[in-house]
């Protein structure tokens, strides 16, 4: 072969190295986006969820609307029961009824990782939950009318100085070891409020989860959880005042994941579409 030959041979050889690893370059980089793109976020489906609880004026007058309700109801309440039965007093919940968990919410979207219980954990104990719309002045309230307000949450016991610490920072009413009683054998709600109904004549129960009112909801389906609403439809705005929480719940796990907690992001996906109805 001729010099120039050489020369010429070489150069496209180099031309063509040179474009075949452009090629795969782009493909590596191509397959990466695929492969980041086919796995679904894992909270992206919540934003609008957290966005309606932080911004929406709704959610606070939803929230007020609850508290004013609840108000109403010890009016009539305390003019009508007669003197000389157990002391009054109202049972409620803690989390998204009386302290607002949405940034604990936000934070899980901003690095798109599930919830778990260290996470939860490590935010109580920051003392950052905010009081949800209208609950210090109705707490305060109770107190004034010389009714007590016992907490009954499913927050860990780790998080119980902080979980008294947060109430205290907002001066809620009853912010003690007597009347907070968190997550202890199990989440089920029923043998701590009986402790409370030893002693006590509960005339309002407040939460955000069905099960905040009654043991029946414990871990049932959707469909069950819906008929037994109907079936007890007099006590809600009467005995039990519902809170808004569309973030997460009872209705989540237990109804739309059916009480299985090991999905797949992509399984999660596939479940939340199929269970969507259209027309
Ligand atoms: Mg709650």
């Amino acid at each position: 072969m001729h010099y120039p030959a050489l020369l010429s041979s070489i150069f496209l050889l180099l031309v063509n190295i040179l474009f075949y690893s452009c090629i795969d370059v782009r493909n590596t980089s191509e397959d990466h986006n695929k492969t980041v793109k086919d796995s679904p976020s894992l909270r992206e489906y919540s934003v609008q969820s957290v966005l309606w609880q932080q911004h929406a004026a709704e959610y606070r007058a939803l929230a007020y609307q609850a508290f004013n309700l609840a108000g109403y109801r010890l009016e009539d309440i305390l003019q009508q029961e007669q003197q000389g039965k157990k002391p009054m007093a109202i049972i409620t919940d803690i989390d998204e009824t009386v302290l607002d968990n949405s940034r604990f919410n936000a934070k899980l979207i901003e690095e798109d990782v599930a919830y778990n219980k260290e996470r939860w954990i490590k935010w109580a104990k920051q003392i950052n939950a905010e009081p949800v719309p209208g609950s210090q002045e109705f707490f305060n309230h109770v107190k004034d009318k010389g009714v007590e307000v016992f907490y009954i949450s499913n927050r860990f016991k780790a998080n119980k100085a902080s979980t008294v610490k947060n109430l205290r920072k907002y001066d809620y009413p009853y912010a003690d070891s007597a009347h907070i009683f968190l997550k202890d054998t199990t989440s089920g709600k029923q043998p701590r409020h009986e402790k409370v109904l030893a002693n006590y004549n509960v005339v309002l129960y407040l939460g955000d989860n069905l099960s905040d009112f009654h043991s029946s909801f414990d871990d049932k389906s959707t469909q069950k959880r819906n008929q037994l609403v109907g079936s007890m439809k007099n006590k809600f705005g009467k005995k039990f005042i519902v809170f808004p929480n569309p973030m997460y719940g009872a209705w989540e796990t237990d109804g739309i994941y059916d009480g299985k907690y090991d999905w797949t992001a992509a399984e999660k996906d596939s479940i939340r579409k199929a269970k969507l109805k259209a027309y």
